[in-house]
Parts: C-alpha cells; structure tokens; sequence
C-alpha cells in the first residue's frame, strides 16, 4: 500500500457557522493503482486533494504515505516528499512563470528537489516533453505562446518529470475543450501504461474515471457515499446519488464546477445528508445518519442496505 488515509476531516468557519467539507473519509490506494474521486461542487473531493499536499491542514485523521504521516509533517519532512507526490491543477495557467522559458518551469523541480545540472535538467525536460507530445521546440515557449491543451500537457511533464510515486490530478480536464480533453485522456492512459506511478484522479468527468481508474470513491456533501471498482460501480451502482450521478438526470454537464459553493447547502439538519434529493428516502433517513456499511467488497452509506 502507498496511501492510507484515516479518518481525514476539515471544517470551515464562515459567519460563525462550522461546515464540514471532509467528513471522516478513509480510503487507500496501492502501487500502481488508480482511483477516482467524483462527485459534485461541494462534496469536498478538492479539499481532500489540498489536504494531501498540505496545502490545506486537516483538523484530524491520519495521512499515511510510505510510512510518514504527512497530516503532522513539519516543513522538512514535508520537503522531503515533495519529489513522490506531484499534484497537477484546473489551471495549468496559473501554476506558470508567464516571464520564464517552458524548459526553466517544466524542470524547476529537477533542479531543486533532485539537485540536477542544466544539461542533465534539458535532456530530462526534452525527454518528458516528448513522452507528452510536446515537440522539443516548445522548450524555449512561453507560456503564454502556447494553447490550454498544451499548457495542461507541460503541466503534466513537470509532475511526471520527478518520478512520482503518487501523482494527484485535480479536475485536470475540465478547463479544457472537449476534443482537448479527448487527448488529454489519451495521454493519460498512455502514461500509466508506461510509468508505475498510483493516480488520484478528483473529478466530475466520469468518461475519464471509467477509462483510468481501478476503484472509485463517490462523495456527497463531505461523506463517502458509495466506494468500490470502477467496474462494480458503473456497472451496478447502489447508493441512489450514485445512480443520479450516472444516470441522464445528472449527467457531467449538469454539474458546475465553477460556481462557488453555497456553505449553506453544505448545512443538513440531521439524517442522512442526501435526503432532499433521494428518490428512496425512508422515515428512518430524516432522523439518522446512515454508517458506512461493507456489502461485496463496496462500502455504501445508504440505510437501503440495512441488514
Ligand atoms: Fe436515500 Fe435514505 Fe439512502 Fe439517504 S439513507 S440515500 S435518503 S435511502
């Protein structure tokens, strides 16, 4: 195992009010495995991703990476595992020095988490150009010369460029037109057929969970509502926001990552949190919340599945 998280939790404070953005999530992921995280604008999937690169401190839970647990890092041991988690974002855009070459941005990370020289550093970034399509003239680009697509794909070669071990792709599509997005998956596939790397992919684009990802880990409003196989989960989805998600009623389209979210929505007055929505609701669900049940090798929080 490369990743256990135990129990991860954040709240926000916004006018004197607490909302939980994570609420005690705890998944793990092995070498070379690939997981996806779904679920709409508000369910927290981005605030875990921020969690485990520290840019966000959790308020509890554990953070197990390679033995280390990166929720009580210091600086230094954090430093330290820079090189083995990359992190690739929405913006690509935004993570670029407009006023610095591609070559200097994309091999940053070579020169100071693996301490290389400049000619060691330009083969390198030519080589991880190459392996994302890149033709070796865009080296001497500026950022600002080249499309979204191409940003998305040197955002890429600089994560990969390090050799991660866990490589966390934030929404990395979503900016992007859809025939971009058609490469960009392509790439991707291509990628981890050829590098060892585990994935965390956070996103609402399903076509991109369904072809990468082995497991799958569905959230609603800061809880983990249904966890398994890409396969079982697509193929036979049981919690009813699960089969919302994949059903037309909410397709991808439907789901608007850019807004900002409502903190009010993320309030519930007590049961379970998907019961305005739920086409299955019970009396039993406006009163109390649902646990996280093991049923075949999925967890479900549904009191559907009560024995
Ligand atoms: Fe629907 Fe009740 Fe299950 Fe919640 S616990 S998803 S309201 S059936």
């Amino acid at each position: 195992m490369i990743l256990d998280v135990k129990n991860l939790t954040k709240t926000f404070e916004k006018n004197n009010k607490t909302f939980t953005a994570v609420d005690n999530i705890s998944f793990q992921i092995n070498k070379g495995e690939c997981l996806g995280i779904v679920g709409e604008s508000g369910s927290g999937k981005s605030t875990i991703a921020k969690m485990l690169v520290r840019l966000l401190n959790p308020d509890s839970g554990e953070i197990n990476f390679l033995g280390k647990d990166l929720a009580t890092a210091n600086k230094s041991e954090l430093q330290a595992t820079r090189k083995d988690i990359q992190m690739i974002f929405q913006n690509p855009l935004d993570s670029f020095n407009p006023r610095k070459k591609l070559k200097t941005s994309v091999g940053a990370g070579l020169k100071y988490i693996m301490g290389l020289n400049k000619k060691e550093i330009d083969k390198k970034v030519n080589e991880a150009l190459n392996l994302v399509g890149l033709k070796p003239e865009y080296a001497d680009r500026y950022i600002n010369k080249i499309s979204g697509g191409e940003c998305q794909r040197a955002a890429i070669a600089r994560a990969i460029l390090v050799e991660p071990k866990l490589l966390i792709c934030d929404e990395i599509t979503s900016a992007l037109d859809v025939s971009v997005q058609a490469q960009i998956i392509d790439l991707l596939v291509d990628l981890r057929n050829k590098m060892n790397m585990s994935y965390i992919f956070i996103t609402h684009d399903l076509t991109l969970v369904r072809y990468l990802c082995d497991r799958v880990l569905v959230m609603y409003k800061g809880n983990e509502v249904e966890s398994g196989t890409a396969k079982d989960i697509f193929e036979n989805p049981m919690h009813p926001y699960t089969k919302l998600l994949l059903s037309c009623i909410m397709t991808v389209d439907n789901i608007d990552e850019n807004k900002s979210i409502s903190y009010e929505k993320l309030q519930h007055s007590g049961g379970c949190k998907f019961k305005e929505m739920c086409p299955n609701r019970m009396e039993i669900c406006n009163s109390i919340k649902p646990e996280i049940k093991q049923i075949n090798n999925r967890n479900i929080r549904c009191h559907l599945y009560n024995d």
